[in-house]
């Protein structure tokens, strides 16, 4: 089976599994376990960052970001499309009394620096208190400039504000620009890692800081059910996920750049863009229940939707981006 739904179902890789196997573990809430130690040690050396935390989800390490920024009643700026704005629940008002500022993403996913400054309230009782700029990198596939990020960072010094980044998919930004982890995490106060999407562990993401702010955050997530007890046998998978897959991203990107060249040359198929690992396309008049059950007789699973999302990944080879296109070809034939 080609599951293109997402890189979220990335299937541990045998190295991981027998690491997990074998992983040396504690009681992390105690500070024990030497495994999520050596996780947390290895994603701060590599970011050039004091400190990290290994949490269960990618939304957990946003919401502790925001709850060890900003306190009830302050402001998170962030972006229309931003994950940590639209697709976590609300968990930031809801659980920590925090005000979104959401402003429109612009096409290449940059917020304009006009659009953030403008939105910065002034010290006034009538207003919350805005606390902190929110980023995402990548943002819908697309690559943020890295001069892009350092004028957000010294617009966010001038204000006095921190900036966070949400970077689940930050190692594909890496992959695209071609740049080391700390090239870009020196622009931020704090930032998150998915492990469990392209960088293949099952179950895993990182918050990184200063020693500060991730002694707030960690106080957090044991507050929010957060803290795990044997966790290393996870993190075991963590670190072969930091140190074995990033290099291997490009070739994501490589087969998306494949996916779309071929997706152009179908008649019933708009492709929209495509950056790093992700293809969006658009299906007109296309009966989407036959078209969904035609792929899923090849074998091959997508998020079925008029505007459909495209994701490559490690278990997506160059045979499955051809088998894709063969399938949406033969579909066209049939219906024609
Ligand atoms: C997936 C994702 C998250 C959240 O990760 P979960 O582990 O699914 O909670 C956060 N931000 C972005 C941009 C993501 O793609």
């Amino acid at each position: 089976m080609y599951d293109f739904r997402s890189d979220t179902v990335t299937q541990p890789t045998a190295a991981m599994r027998q690491a997990m196997a074998t992983a040396p573990v504690g009681d992390d809430v105690y500070g024990d376990d030497p495994t999520v130690a050596a996780l947390e040690q290895q994603a701060a050396q590599m970011s050039g960052f004091e400190a990290a935390l290994f949490t269960s989800s990618g939304t957990q390490a946003n919401l502790l970001a925001l709850l060890a920024h900003c306190g009830r009643g302050d402001e998170y700026i962030c972006g229309q499309q931003a994950h940590n704005y639209k697709y976590e629940g609300g968990g930031a008002a809801v659980l920590g009394s925090i005000q979104p500022q959401p402003l429109a993403n612009n096409d290449d996913g940059t917020i304009s620096l006009a659009d953030i400054e403008a939105a910065i309230k002034p010290d006034d009782i009538h207003f919350a208190q805005t606390r902190l700029i929110s980023l995402e990198n990548t943002i819908g596939g697309k690559v943020l400039p890295l001069e892009y990020m350092a004028q957000v960072q010294q617009l966010a010094f001038e204000k006095g504000l921190k900036l966070h980044l949400d970077g689940a998919r930050v190692f594909n930004a890496c992959a695209e620009l071609g740049v080391p982890l700390a090239d870009i995490a020196q622009h931020f106060d704090s930032f998150t890692i998915c492990l469990s999407k392209g960088l293949a562990a099952p179950v895993g993401s990182l918050l990184v800081g200063d020693e500060l702010l991730i002694a707030k955050a960690r106080r957090w997530r044991k507050m929010l059910g957060g803290g795990m007890r044997q966790a290393g046998i996870i993190a075991a998978a963590g670190q072969l996920a930091l140190s074995e897959q990033p290099s291997r991203l490009i070739e994501d990107h490589h087969h998306a750049q494949l996916l779309a060249q071929g997706l152009n040359k179908l008649n019933q198929v708009e492709l929209q863009y495509s950056a790093t690992n992700m293809v969006f396309a658009t299906f007109n008049h296309v009966d989407l229940q036959a078209l969904e059950q035609h792929l899923l007789n090849d074998e091959i699973k997508v998020s079925i939707a008029k505007q459909m999302r495209l994701v490559l990944h490690k278990d997506i080879d160059k045979a499955g981006v051809e088998k894709l296109l063969s399938s949406l070809a033969a579909f066209e034939g049939k219906v024609n």
